[in-house]
């Protein structure tokens, strides 16, 4: 309560009042007491002289000196003292004789000292006889020759000027009073003036605290709170407006750090992680576990770590590659930026990605684009040789020309095959490639290719066994199946021994039909094994090229059966023979 507002203010209007107040006191008390001194000497002095001049000097020698003074005291009102002029006290009006014959020598009291000396004299004091404060006035009774011989003085109780002296007190303490109900008065009247608004701004001021930017104060006031209200307004919808954007720059931020396909890591200036966006999270297999450990050992690259700390010393960007066997494996470039805050590097900011698969299929490609060139030159040089020599004269010779020209032949066919396998390959792999399914009755689809392929199988007097059980039905593209067909039965052929048996079966497997094209070939060595469906790998190269085989029929299998969203394999047996199988999704 005494802090409040209204209390401070009512304080200071009761003391200015109060300081006002006494300075007028004492500066009117001053000056009444000198009026109504100035007044009382005035009228002393006059009765004093009238006293003076009705004195003769047989009266001051008459022993009824003392009943005259009695009497012209009674007439003024004042006590009147007569006083020889070495201060012997002569008559009074308010003793007796015997009481004069008591009275000490007054020579010495000041006004009769004056009086004595020729001049009208006062003196303020306190009375002797009396106890009370008396005014002196002491006026020369002169005798003959302009001597003083003797002083009427007269004296008066100085009541008037306590009069005066209480009355102006009790004046003060009157306009105290009304000063403190004044005071009071206003300061109800300007606080609760005050009140209103200053409530409304102290009640604005805690939502702002708050952080309710939004909210607004109603102004219907004016003046500096008026002023105060509208800046307040306006403040809070800056910093609203400055809120607003800073979420939204955040919001877009955390979208761009969230939502990248880049690993994003922060480290602290001790190499502590700090932040990991879900990228990194995912590519590393981490969790918020790897929150503040030291970098090194959630990512256990010394490479890493090394670039990070470089990063924080030297606050300038750095980037690398990082070949990772932990957490995970895998070749990651990495982009390194120093984090500023405070003028000086805070941290480090990685900015990770994953390179492996690119690197591969980079190097896939080189190795593709060395094979197929590989591929294509061997034939093509023996055709150039077989063509300069006809050139050279062997064209005279009509058989060694016809023999020539059949091998020069069977490498344009083996050419022709190279390139349409690619065609095929490359349409499998094309974007666009679709599948054109239907119902497909798999032991009929086999017979029928079986049927075509009879040329083949009684060249190798080969024994073809369809084992698919009848009413067997893949939803498939029927015409890239039969080349999946075509290609497992060529290649049982192909890589067979003495007489060649060949058995396809078919079975259900939950969710997949699993179809298997066996032979009891030459096999396959299990090195070679799981590299058999890559392009132009060749497991037995010599038999693969003499039996005009491109390297490209496994791979065309592998493509056509995934794009139907089965997967492939094979078993073997060197020198028993070997099983080809793929499932179908049903
Ligand atoms: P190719 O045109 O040489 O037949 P493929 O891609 O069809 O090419 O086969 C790749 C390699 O796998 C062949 O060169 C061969 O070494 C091996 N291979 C494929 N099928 C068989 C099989 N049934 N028996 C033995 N080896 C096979």
């Amino acid at each position: 309560m005494f802090k409040t507002f209204k209390f401070r203010l009512f304080l200071s209007y009761l003391s200015l009042s109060a300081a006002v107040l006494a300075s007028a006191f004492f500066l009117i008390n001053d000056r009444v007491e000198r009026v109504v001194l100035s007044s009382l000497k005035t009228k002393l002095a006059d009765e004093a002289s009238l006293i003076s001049s009705r004195l003769t000097p047989a009266d001051l020698s008459s022993p009824r000196l003392n009943d005259l003074a009695r009497e012209l005291g009674g007439r003024a009102g004042s006590r009147v003292t007569i006083i020889a002029a070495g201060g012997r006290v002569l008559a009074d009006s308010e003793l007796d004789a015997a009481g004069v014959e008591g009275m000490e020598n007054h020579a010495e009291r000041a006004e009769v000292e004056g009086a004595l000396a020729g001049n009208v004299s006062y003196d303020l004091r306190s009375s002797a006889t009396l106890g009370k404060v008396m005014l002196y006035a002491a006026y020369p009774v002169s005798a003959s020759g302009g001597k003083v011989s003797a002083v009427a003085r007269l004296s008066v109780p100085a009541v008037e000027i306590e009069a005066a002296r209480s009355m102006m007190s009790q004046a003060l303490l009157a306009a105290l009073g009304i000063a403190f109900l004044l005071s009071l008065l206003l300061s109800l009247a300007v606080s609760a003036g005050f009140a209103r608004p200053f409530n409304k701004i102290v009640y604005a001021s805690k939502k702002f605290a708050a952080g309710e930017f939004s909210y607004r104060i109603q102004k219907d006031f004016h003046g500096e709170m008026g002023k105060l209200a509208e800046t307040l307004n306006s403040m809070a919808a800056s910093i609203e407006e400055n809120i607003g954007r800073l979420e939204l720059q955040s919001q877009q931020l955390s979208a761009a750090f969230t939502g990248t396909a880049e690993g994003v890591l922060m480290t602290g200036a001790d190499s502590r992680i700090t932040t990991l966006n879900p990228a990194m999270e995912k590519m590393f297999s981490l969790d918020s576990a790897a929150l503040s450990r030291p970098l090194l050992e959630v990512i256990p690259s010394a490479r890493l770590s090394e670039i990070c700390a470089r990063v924080v010393s030297e606050g300038a960007q750095l980037s690398g590659e990082m070949e990772l066997t932990l957490p995970v494996q895998g070749l990651f470039s990495v982009n390194a930026s120093p984090i500023f805050a405070g003028g000086r590097t805070s941290g480090c900011l990685l900015l990770v990605r994953d390179i492996t698969a690119p690197r591969r299929l980079e190097a896939m490609r080189r190795d593709f684009v060395a094979n197929v060139s590989h591929e294509l030159k061997t034939p093509l040089t023996a055709i150039r040789g077989y063509v300069e020599t006809l050139m050279g004269g062997a064209l005279d010779n009509r058989a060694d020309a016809l023999e020539f020209l059949g091998v020069i032949h069977a490498h344009t066919l083996r050419l022709d095959n190279i390139v349409s396998d690619l065609l095929k390959l490359s349409s499998l792999e094309a974007p666009s490639a679709g599948l054109k399914k239907e119902p497909v009755p798999l032991k009929a689809l086999a017979d029928s290719l079986i049927a075509g392929l009879a040329s083949v199988f009684s060249a190798g007097k080969a024994e073809v066994v369809n084992n698919i059980p009848a009413g067997l039905a893949a939803q498939a593209d029927p015409e890239k199946l039969g080349q999946v067909f075509i290609n497992l039965l060529d290649n049982a052929v192909k890589f067979s021994a003495g007489s060649p048996r060949v058995e396809i079966a078919a079975q259900e497997l939950p969710g997949a039909l699993k179809i298997t094209v066996s032979d009891n070939g030459i096999g396959i060595p299990s090195e070679h094994l799981p590299r058999v469906f890559e392009r132009f790998y060749r497991a037995d190269k010599a038999r693969s090229r003499e039996m005009g085989g491109t390297g490209l029929g496994l791979s065309i299998v592998r493509h056509v059966v995934e794009l139907h969203g089965g997967s492939v394999g094979a078993d073997s047996a060197p020198g028993r023979g070997s099983s080809f199988w793929f499932t179908l999704p049903v």
